[in-house]
C-alpha cells in the first residue's frame, strides 16, 4: 500500500478486489464495449452487482475505446459505477492516448456527479494485453496531471490485483513523483 497526496488530493494504490470497495464512492469498470459481464473486472463487478447493473448497462452499449459511462452501483457496496473500455494493446492505436482517455473521461463523470472518491482497476491489463509497467506510467501520469483540477474528487485509488502489479504501479510512482 502506497499513498501521496498532490494537492489536496489523496492518491493511493492498494492490493484487493475492485469488487469490494466499500468506503469509496464510486468503482471503475474495465469493461467491454457492450457493457456485458465477462472476466477479470466486468466479471467480478457484474456478479457482484447482480442483473439489475446490466439492465441499466444495455441502452448505453455499446461504448467505444476511450469512452466512459455511468450507472448506479445495484449490488455493490457503493453508490455509482463508471465503465470505461480501454484499448485493446497492438490493435486500438495510438494506446497510450485511448488508455490516458479512459482515466481523464471517468475523472470528469466523477466531477460532474460530485463524487468524492474513486477507485480503478489496471485498465486494459488484463484480457486486452496492455503490459502493466507502460500501463501504470500513463494511468498514473494522467491521474496526476489532472488532479489539481478536481474540484469534488479527493481520493483516488488503484486497485491491483496482484502483488506484482501492484509493485509495478508503485515504481511507476515513484518515477513519476521524482521527475522535476
Ligand atoms: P481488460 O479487458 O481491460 O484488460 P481485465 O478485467 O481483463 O480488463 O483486467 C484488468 C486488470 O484487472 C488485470 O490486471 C487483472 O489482473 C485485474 N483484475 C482482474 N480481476 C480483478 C478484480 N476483481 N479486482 C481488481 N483487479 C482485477
Amino acid at each position: 500500500m502506497k499513498r501521496v497526496k498532490i494537492g489536496s488530493v489523496v492518491l493511493e494504490l492498494v492490493q484487493g478486489n475492485i469488487a469490494n470497495q466499500p468506503e469509496m464512492e464510486a468503482v471503475v469498470n474495465a469493461a467491454n464495449a457492450m457493457l456485458a459481464s465477462g472476466g477479470g473486472v466486468a466479471g467480478a463487478i457484474h456478479s457482484a452487482a447482480g442483473p439489475g447493473l446490466y439492465e441499466e448497462c444495455r441502452p448505453l452499449a455499446p461504448i467505444r475505446p476511450g469512452q466512459a459511462v455511468i450507472t448506479g452501483a445495484h449490488g455493490l457496496p457503493n453508490r455509482y459505477v463508471i465503465h470505461t473500455l480501454g484499448p485493446v494493446y497492438g490493435k486500438d492505436k495510438p494506446e497510450d492516448k485511448i488508455l490516458a482517455e479512459c482515466y481523464r473521461n471517468s475523472l470528469k463523470l466523477a466531477e460532474e456527479k460530485r463524487i468524492a472518491s474513486l477507485a480503478f482497476p489496471a485498465i486494459s491489463t488484463g484480457i486486452f494485453g496492455y503490459p502493466v509497467r507502460d500501463a501504470a506510467r500513463v494511468a498514473l501520469n494522467t491521474v496526476i496531471a489532472m488532479a489539481p483540477q478536481l474540484k469534488y474528487v479527493q481520493k483516488i485509488r488503484f486497485v491491483l490485483y496482484s502483488d506484482s502489479d501492484l509493485k509495478a504501479h508503485e515504481e511507476a510512482l515513484e518515477a513519476l513523483m521524482n521527475t522535476p
